[in-house]
C-alpha cells in the first residue's frame, strides 16, 4: 500500500505522515515512513541543493527533483513495497505537478510524460492536507526557520490552486482533508479519509 501526503508548504504534511505511521505501527503494521526530497543514502545533498543553492532553471529544478524521486524509488519506496510494507511519502509527484507546472509553469503534458517514462508508481491514496495560505504563513512564522521556496507567497497562492485542480482531477485518488486546527483534530480528518483502505 502506498500512501502520499501532499500540500502546500506549512500545511502539516509531515506531522500527519509522522501521527499516521505510528498510529498503523501500533496497530501491528509494518510501515515506511519517508519523504522527497532527499531521503536517501546521497539524498541529502541534492536536498541542500534544490532548498538552499542558487535560483536554479526552472528545468533545472525540475530534473533535480525528478532524479531525486528516482533514486527514492529505487533505494526505498520500492523495496519497501516489495517486502510488504505500507509506504507513506511526504510529498510525491503531485508535488511536482503542483510547483514546477503551477507554480513555476512548466508544461504539465510534458512533465506528465516524464513520470510515464519514468514508470513511476501511481498511489493507492493520496492525502492532500488543504489549508489556507494564511493559515499555513502563520504556522511556518511559528516554526522559524523557512527556505527560498517558501519564502515565496505569490508562488505559494499558484501551488495551492494547482493541488486544488489536481484534487479535481484525480479524485479517485487524492482525498482532500481540512488541514486547520490542532494536529490530534486534522489527524481525525485523516483516519476517516482512509477509512475502506486500512482496517
Ligand atoms: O515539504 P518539505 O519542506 O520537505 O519540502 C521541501 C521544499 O522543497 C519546500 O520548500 C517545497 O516548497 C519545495 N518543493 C518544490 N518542488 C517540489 C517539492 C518541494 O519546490 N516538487
Amino acid at each position: 500500500l502506498f500512501i502520499s501526503f501532499e500540500g502546500i508548504d506549512g500545511s502539516g504534511k509531515s506531522t500527519q505522515a509522522r501521527l499516521l505511521c505510528d498510529h498503523l505501527r501500533d496497530l501491528g503494521y509494518s510501515v515506511t515512513l519517508t519523504r522527497e526530497p532527499g531521503d536517501w543514502s546521497e539524498g541529502g545533498k541534492l536536498r541542500d541543493v534544490l532548498l538552499n543553492g542558487v535560483l536554479m532553471h526552472h528545468k533545472t529544478e525540475l530534473f533535480l527533483f525528478l532524479a531525486d524521486r528516482c533514486e527514492h524509488l529505487v533505494q526505498v519506496v520500492i523495496p519497501a513495497l516489495s517486502r510488504g510494507d505500507i509506504v507513506i511519502c511526504d510529498r510525491y509527484t503531485d508535488s511536482t505537478v503542483a510547483y514546477q507546472c503551477f507554480g513555476r509553469g512548466l508544461e504539465l503534458g510534458f512533465v506528465e510524460r516524464i513520470f510515464g517514462w519514468c514508470d513511476f508508481p501511481i498511489p493507492d491514496m493520496t492525502v492532500w492536507l488543504n489549508l489556507s495560505r494564511q493559515e499555513s504563513l502563520s504556522r511556518m512564522e511559528g516554526r522559524g526557520t523557512s527556505d527560498r521556496i517558501e519564502l515565496d507567497f505569490d508562488l505559494m497562492s499558484k501551488i495551492s490552486e494547482g493541488f486544488s485542480e489536481l484534487a479535481r482531477r484525480y479524485p479517485d485518488r487524492i482525498v482532500p482533508v481540512d488541514g486547520s486546527g490542532d494536529p490530534e483534530e486534522v489527524f481525525g480528518r485523516v483516519c476517516d479519509s482512509l477509512k475502506g483502505l486500512i482496517r
